[in-house]
C-alpha cells in the first residue's frame, strides 16, 4: 500500500529555492537575442541598461549560468508567502470521478493575487541596489502593477504605473490597491509624455492599450534621471525569477515520491509557465526524464496555436528591443476577452524556442469554457480563481476525463497563478449569460502579421 498523500504537501522555509533556474543553460537552441529595432543588431548591455536595471540586463543576457543565486534580502521577501502550496486536489478528482491524479500549484496566496510577485521583488532589488530612484511600468488588467507597488513599498522606492485607460476606469479597486501600497498610477493614454500626446492627439477618446501604455513608461524611464523600466511578463529574466514555482513544486514532488506525467499552464507572456516547468524541462532538455506540457492560451488571443514564429516589436509603438516569438503582430488588438493578463500578442522568446523544438504543446481554451471550469472548480475546491488560471484548469479537467475514458492514473500538475476577486465582472457576465466567445478570423490575423518588421 502506498503512503497517503496529503491534500496539501508543505514545505518549511528553508526549501525555499537558494537559486534560481536558468532553462536557457540547457537549451541547445538558445532563444534569438532581442536586437535594436534601428540597427537590426543584437541589443548590447549598454543599450539594455539604458531602460533596465544593470544586474537585470546581466540575468536577461545571461544564456550559460545553470543557477543564479538568490540575494538573501529576496528570500527574506519570499518567506513571507512562500514557499507556496501544492495541493493535491482531491475534492476535484472524487467530483470528476477521474483515476488521474491531479495537483495544483497555488500562486494566489499573497495580497497581489498571483504569481507576479515572484519577480516583483527581484526587480526592485536589483533597482534598488543600483541606487535608483524608482521604476516605471504599464499595467492592463492590474496584477502586475499592484506587485510592483507592494515590491517597491517594501524597498522604499517610487513607482510609476501607467494603466491602460479603460482598465483605470472599469478597475477602481485595482487602482486604489496600487495607491495604498503608495505608487502612482495615470491612466493611459495620458499628456504627461510625448507618446501619450501623439497617441491622443491622433485618436482623441480612446480607452488605450497594453502596447501604448509600455510605450509611456519607457518614455518616463528614459527621460527620468534615476529611474528604469520594468516589464512583468515575457523577458528572460521574469521567466529566471518564476523558476521559483517549478523548483518548489519539484522539491515536493520529491519529498512525496511522485513524478508528474502531464504539466499544464496558462501562457500569456509565458512567465508562470515558463517558471512552473523550468526544473522539469531542465531535466526533459539534459534527456534525464520526460514529461508532457501544455500551454493553453485564449482563443481569442492564439499566439502559439495560429501565431508566426518571427521578430516582432513587443510594444505598439515600435519603441522597445524586437523579440522572435510566436506573435499575431504588435498591431493585433484581442477581442475583449475578460482573462486580461493573457491578452498579450506575442510569447517568451525563451517558450517560443522550445514550442519551435518540439519540447512543448499548445491549446486554447475558448472563454465560457474557461468561466465554466473555473465555476466548477470554485465550487468543489474552494479556491475562486483568476480567470487567467482558468485556462490551464479547463485543460487540466479535460486530461482527466480523458483518463477516466482510458483508465490511465495520470498524474496531472497545474499553475494555479492567482486568485479571481477583482475579476467579479467577468464571473457576473459569464452567471448572466452575456459572455461571448469571440474568435478572430484567418484574415484578421493576417492582417496584423503581414504588418510583421522586415528582419532577417
Ligand atoms: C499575468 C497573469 C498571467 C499570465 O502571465 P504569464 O506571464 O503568461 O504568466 C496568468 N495568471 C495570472 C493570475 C496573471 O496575473
Amino acid at each position: 500500500m502506498a503512503k497517503e498523500i496529503p491534500y496539501k504537501i508543505y514545505l518549511d522555509e528553508k526549501d525555499i529555492p537558494s537559486a534560481w533556474y536558468n532553462m536557457r543553460a540547457d537549451m541547445k537552441n538558445k532563444p534569438a537575442p532581442l536586437l535594436n529595432p534601428g540597427t537590426g543588431q543584437p541589443m548590447t548591455a549598454q543599450e539594455l541598461s539604458g531602460v533596465f536595471c544593470e544586474e537585470l540586463v546581466k540575468q536577461e543576457l545571461d544564456e550559460t549560468s545553470r543557477y543564479i543565486d538568490i540575494p538573501q534580502d529576496i528570500r527574506d521577501f519570499y518567506k513571507m508567502y512562500r514557499p507556496s502550496p501544492l495541493v493535491r486536489a482531491y475534492c476535484l478528482e472524487k467530483k470528476l470521478d477521474t483515476p488521474a491524479k491531479i495537483y495544483y500549484k497555488f500562486e494566489g496566496n499573497n495580497t497581489s493575487g498571483s504569481h507576479k510577485l515572484n519577480s516583483a521583488i527581484a526587480q526592485a532589488y536589483y533597482a534598488k541596489k543600483q541606487g535608483l530612484k524608482g521604476v516605471t511600468t504599464e499595467t492592463g488588467a492590474g496584477q502586475w502593477g499592484t506587485a510592483l507597488s507592494m515590491a517597491c513599498a517594501y524597498f522604499d522606492l517610487d513607482c510609476k504605473v501607467y494603466m491602460v485607460k479603460v482598465s483605470y476606469e472599469q478597475k477602481p479597486f485595482r487602482r486604489e490597491v496600487m495607491r495604498t501600497y503608495g505608487a502612482q498610477v495615470t491612466p493611459s493614454p495620458s499628456d504627461t509624455t510625448e507618446v501619450g500626446k501623439k497617441i491622443l492627439a491622433a485618436h482623441p477618446g480612446t480607452t488605450g492599450s497594453l502596447g501604448c501604455a509600455i510605450s509611456e513608461a519607457v518614455e518616463v524611464a528614459v527621460t527620468n534621471e534615476g529611474y528604469r523600466y520594468v516589464l512583468g511578463s515575457v523577458l528572460n529574466q521574469v521567466l529566471l525569477h518564476q523558476s521559483v514555482i517549478g523548483l518548489e513544486a519539484k522539491t515536493a514532488f520529491d519529498k512525496i515520491g511522485v513524478k508528474p506525467d502531464v504539466i499544464i499552464g496558462c501562457a500569456g507572456g509565458g512567465s508562470n509557465l515558463g517558471g512552473l516547468i523550468a526544473p522539469f524541462m531542465g531535466e526533459k532538455l539534459r534527456g534525464e526524464a520526460d514529461y508532457r506540457i501544455i500551454a493553453v492560451e485564449p482563443a481569442s488571443c492564439p499566439s502559439f496555436t495560429r501565431g508566426t514564429y518571427a521578430y516582432d516589436f513587443c510594444d505598439t509603438g515600435m519603441i522597445c528591443p524586437l523579440a522572435k516569438m510566436y506573435t499575431l503582430g504588435s498591431d493585433f488588438i484581442p477581442a475583449p476577452n475578460h482573462a486580461g493578463g493573457l491578452r498579450f500578442h506575442g510569447m517568451s522568446s525563451t517558450l517560443s524556442q522550445l514550442y519551435h523544438d518540439g519540447y512543448m504543446e499548445a491549446t486554447t481554451a475558448v472563454q465560457t469554457d474557461v468561466f465554466e471550469a473555473a465555476e466548477y472548480f470554485a465550487r468543489v475546491e474552494g479556491i475562486l480563481p483568476a480567470p487567467e488560471s482558468s485556462h490551464a484548469i479547463k485543460v487540466a479537467i479535460d486530461e482527466a476525463k480523458k483518463c477516466k475514458e482510458t483508465g490511465e492514473e495520470k498524474t496531472i500538475l497545474f499553475g494555479l497563478t492567482g486568485t479571481g476577486y477583482f475579476d467579479l465582472v467577468a464571473y457576473e457576465k459569464y452567471n448572466n449569460g452575456e459572455m461571448d466567445d469571440y474568435i478572430p478570423t484567418d484574415a484578421e490575423l493576417a492582417e496584423s502579421i503581414a504588418k510583421l518588421p522586415k528582419v532577417n
